[in-house]
């Protein structure tokens, strides 16, 4: 409890949610010892989902890191762990506790990210006898009133679009008014297969080493229930000085060939779950680094290599940021909370058990959940078009697919997931983000990786009992939808080639797909 001196010296409490770990926010500029800033590991963050544990560890490892920097800056701080904060009875009568016990007059919060924490938040205000204030969170590249003037809701905005406004605004690689090198979009010159030298030259990830023993045995003393692999020392970055040393390390050793195998994927060498990729998303999703400072650094390091780095590359790592990261948010946000309902295509099976523990025989799957489950992370083209388009191709509920990836991925938070999920991978909204669905067979898997090769399916057959279940689940995917996808001129060339195929063919691919959909779980 506070002192009587504490009671009457804080007019102001400050509210720092998990995901703002931002020490330079102009919050901290200054420091004023009437200011208290509230910082608590919360079990509604804990359960609105099942988790991994690694991404409950890295939360609230990374929060503890922040706690002892900003205490450092000379802030004052009210830090409460799980134990203290699990007596309230929820967030509400948390706030309303800690500000009636230190008569505080007003109390402020960064708008969040996600919307569930937006309406709390809202109601919190509404109800509250004190000022309540939001302010900015002061990370992304546009502001949340913006967005509207980025993005249309309830219909299709292209990215390609929305991403030549953003390099233009803000000046990315650009000449005058044109793009940098007289292109948007070098995808042409990337997305290679990884051919065997390759395997060798796969860059050693840097890895930290940060223990987070106290933090398990917290979740466990409290009964948290959370799935995948715990480890005492977590290696994803928790303070901003690891974060920014995980970008220097991006730029050296992964962005001299982060675009030419942006789409890879391999099961082969100790190093092949990291690749190229930066691993940067759970450090600029929790707001130790921001979008415009890995930007920077990323086209620093390109114009500092002499040629070294190609405009490919860096080109295809600033559109996954300036591109991609807003596009999603800003979706999220001009649809919420219709989005969360979405589920044009019906889908309503339940995801297999093998989501939970990397059991099964196709090896694809088996790799990018197992990997998933050991290290809380798979790239985009895994989540993409290995365990998102199963999920599609099969016509898994999305509110289970949804939940899936918000639990499990390090970066997961739901206004990132959400158009990635149910939008991009799911196609649930109708078309809002994709113009397409990500529907595959194993010919894009095969094509994209090693792993057809060690399958115990064959990836060129449709409908023997061996058959790549990808295969005859594709074609009854795009046949189930024929009405909704036939006009569409980026596929419809797709069911002309169906057409001409042999009616036994046909029928038995469609009858093996059924087959699968029955025995979902075993395959
Ligand atoms: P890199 O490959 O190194 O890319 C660099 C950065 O670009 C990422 O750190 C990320 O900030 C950004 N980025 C790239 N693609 C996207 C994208 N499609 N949307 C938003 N940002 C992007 N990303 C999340 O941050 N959280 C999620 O919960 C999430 N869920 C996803 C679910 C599905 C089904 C799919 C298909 C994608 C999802 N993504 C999500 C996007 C992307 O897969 C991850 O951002 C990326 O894999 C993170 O790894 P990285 O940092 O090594 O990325
Ligand atoms: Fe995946 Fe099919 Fe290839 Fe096996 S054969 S790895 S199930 S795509």
């Amino acid at each position: 409890m506070p002192s009587a001196n504490d009671l009457t010296r804080h007019h102001t409490l400050r509210l720092v949610l998990g995901d703002q770990l931002n020490p330079r926010h102009t919050w901290f500029e200054t420091v004023d010892s009437g200011i208290l800033y509230l910082v608590a590991e919360l079990r509604q963050e804990t359960d609105y989902v099942r988790h991994h544990v690694q991404k409950v560890c890295a939360f609230f490892a990374a929060m503890a890191e922040f706690v002892r920097e900003i205490r450092g800056l000379g802030h004052e701080v009210k830090y409460l762990k799980l134990d203290e904060s699990s007596k309230y009875k929820d967030l509400a009568d948390l706030f309303k506790v800690v500000c009636d016990s230190y008569a505080v007059e007003i109390f402020e919060y960064q708008a969040p990210d996600e919307y569930r924490l937006q309406q709390q938040l809202g109601n919190f205000g509404a109800a509250a006898s004190i000022e309540v204030r939001e302010c900015g969170s002061e990370h992304f590249l546009l502001r949340r009133e913006e967005l509207g003037d980025y993005i249309e809701p309830a219909r299709h905005n292209r990215m390609e679009t929305f991403y030549r406004k953003m390099r233009g605004r803000f000046d990315l690689l650009m000449d005058g008014d044109q793009p940098l090198g007289g292109k948007w979009n070098y995808d042409a010159e990337n997305r290679h297969r990884l051919q065997p030298q390759d395997l060798e030259r796969i860059p050693e990830p840097l890895l930290f080493d940060n223990d987070v023993g106290a933090i398990l045995e917290r979740l466990d003393r409290q009964g948290v229930d959370y799935f995948g692999k715990a480890a005492e020392s977590l290696f994803w970055p928790i303070t901003r000085a690891q974060g920014l040393e995980l970008l220097a390390h991006f730029c050296a050793a992964c962005l001299p060939h982060f675009g030419r195998f942006q789409d890879a994927m391999t099961s082969g060498r100790e190093h092949g779950w990291s690749l190229y990729h930066s691993r940067l998303s759970f450090a600029l999703n929790c707001k130790l680094l921001s979008p415009a400072e890995v930007i920077d650094a990323a086209i620093e390091s390109y114009r500092d290599a002499g040629g070294e780095i190609s405009l490919a590359q860096v080109e295809g790592f600033v559109r996954q940021i300036a591109g991609w990261r807003e596009y999603v948010r800003a979706v999220y946000w001009v649809n919420m909370p219709d989005y969360a309902a979405r589920n044009q295509l019906q889908a309503g099976r339940d995801l297999p058990g093998y989501f939970w523990d990397g059991r099964t025989r196709m090896n694809c799957l088996h790799h990018a959940l197992g990997q998933s489950l050991e290290h809380a992370y798979a790239h985009h083209i895994q989540r993409l078009m290995i365990t998102g388009n199963f999920c599609l191709l099969a016509g898994i509920e999305p509110e289970q697919a949804d939940a899936w990836y918000l639990g499990v991925y390090i970066d997961a938070i739901e206004w990132v997931e959400m158009p990635n999920t149910r939008g991009m991978s799911q196609f649930a909204d109708g078309g809002w983000v994709a113009t397409k669905p990500y529907s595959a067979g194993a010919n894009y898997i095969n094509k994209m990786s090693d792993y057809c090769r060690h399958c115990a399916y064959d990836y060129r057959q449709k409908s023997s009992s061996d058959a790549c279940p990808f295969n005859s689940l594709y074609w009854d995917f795009m046949i189930r939808h024929r009405g909704r996808f036939e006009a569409n001129p980026r596929i419809g060339m797709i069911y002309r080639s169906w057409d001409r195929q042999a009616g036994e063919q046909r029928e038995a691919a469609l009858a093996r797909a059924q087959w699968c959909l029955q025995h979902l779980d075993e395959l």
